[in-house]
């Protein structure tokens, strides 16, 4: 069955151009701020953050480009970084509108260097929350500026009126080229998109609905492989090593609250993640809304079982080696098998939690200096 009948995505030739910018964010986070429950040996992990610049080109030869997210600010207190304002701008290109996946800090970057012309798309609550900044607003995070003699469209749920993968879909374009999906449960409105890179394969931007990788796979379909490929280096170890690390190896250690959301007993580790959203037994959680949250990923999990979806998280290292970033297109993702040499390299990054599970299985450490 084909991604559109599955997906229930629309037929259509129309395709975007898709460009994956590494804004050079890199950072140390702790971990069970957004996963849980905790493993020892990775209690930190290192996001970057990507932004993507869409070029729509119709059958008449008219261009519009779009901005969906634009990273980290670079300093937190004065500032945020020109350097995706700057790169763009050198290219010549006209951007129609920024979307933001939401408004969080390291997704927003600088709209105000942009100019005025420049539309600012955010999801419905967004403006309730946020408009029209600091310091007219207090306890807005961001500044006036960012939104001052700007049109800002707040788009309404009505909007949503297709249903892609189970997830609300509005057609930007009007031609089945690039749709917004709600993806609610991290943030407001949390929007998601899906690029059509040819007339039959998507990338998936995913934006916070997952962050480390390990919280949308092993799933239903990508069981976690009987030996874990390292793209040009043959492979590491066996799939079954990492299952000393796996929640559900050993589920007397996980806390109960995570028992539901980890689908104990339904799955194994094997067919489930290493973790799902953070949430202490208080119920405190990062996500607006831990069971949208969780269904996101489960929509998610259904886009990144199709063969001819690519899913790229906004804050996702693993597969940065691998990307054609920008100025390169991410168009022929599919021909360069980018998804098969992706899906596994975020196992590389649990090289320090299986070393401290001390388990007897493995032959060989990660070589993870060697991929990067
Ligand atoms: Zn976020």
């Amino acid at each position: 069955m084909s991604s559109a009948q599955s997906l229930n995505i629309p037929p259509s030739s129309s395709t975007v151009q898709v460009s994956i910018i590494d804004t050079t964010f890199v950072a140390r986070l702790p971990t069970g701020h957004f996963m849980g429950p905790a493993m020892k040996g990775f209690e930190k992990w290192t996001p970057v953050a990507y932004a993507f610049l869409i070029k729509h080109v119709d059958s008449s030869g008219e261009e519009r480009s779009i901005l969906f997210d634009l990273g980290t600010p670079k300093d937190l207190v004065n500032d945020f970084p020109p350097k995706v304002a700057e790169r763009v701008k050198g290219m010549g290109l006209i951007i129609e509108a920024i979307i933001w996946s939401h408004a969080h800090i390291d997704h927003i970057g600088r709209p105000s260097l942009f100019p005025t012309t420049t539309k600012l798309i955010v999801g419905s609550g967004i403006k309730q929350a946020f408009f029209p900044g600091y310091h007219t607003a207090t306890d807005s995070p961001i500044l006036s500026r960012e939104f001052a003699g700007r049109e800002v469209t707040e788009l309404s749920l009505a909007e949503f009126n297709l249903e892609i993968g189970g997830l609300k879909a509005l057609d930007y374009f009007g031609d089945g080229s690039f749709y917004l999906l709600s993806a609610l449960g991290h943030a407001i409105r949390h929007l998601n998109a899906l690029a059509r890179t040819t007339e039959n394969t998507f990338i998936y931007l995913a934006g916070d609905s997952v962050h480390h990788l390990s919280g949308l796979r092993p799933h239903g379909t990508n069981h976690l492989p009987q030996s874990v490929p390292l793209p040009g280096r043959g492979h590491c170890c066996s799939g079954a090593s990492f299952h000393a690390i796996h929640p559900l190896s050993d589920i007397t250690t996980v806390p109960e609250h995570y028992h539901d959301p980890l689908d104990y007993p339904n799955s194994t580790p094997d067919t489930a993640p290493f973790f799902t959203v953070s949430q202490k037994p208080t119920g405190e959680t990062l996500a607006s809304n831990i069971d949208d949250a969780r269904d996101t990923i489960k929509a998610v999990q259904r886009f990144d079982a199709d063969e001819n979806v690519f899913v790229v998280a906004a804050h996702d290292a693993s597969v940065r080696g691998i990307l054609d970033l920008f100025p390169n297109k991410a168009n022929d993702w599919k021909l360069k098998g980018l998804k098969e040499k992706g899906r596994w390299l975020f196992l590389c990054d649990f090289e320090q939690a299986l070393k401290v599970s001390r388990a007897d299985e493995i032959r060989a450490p990660l070589p993870r200096k060697l991929i990067w």
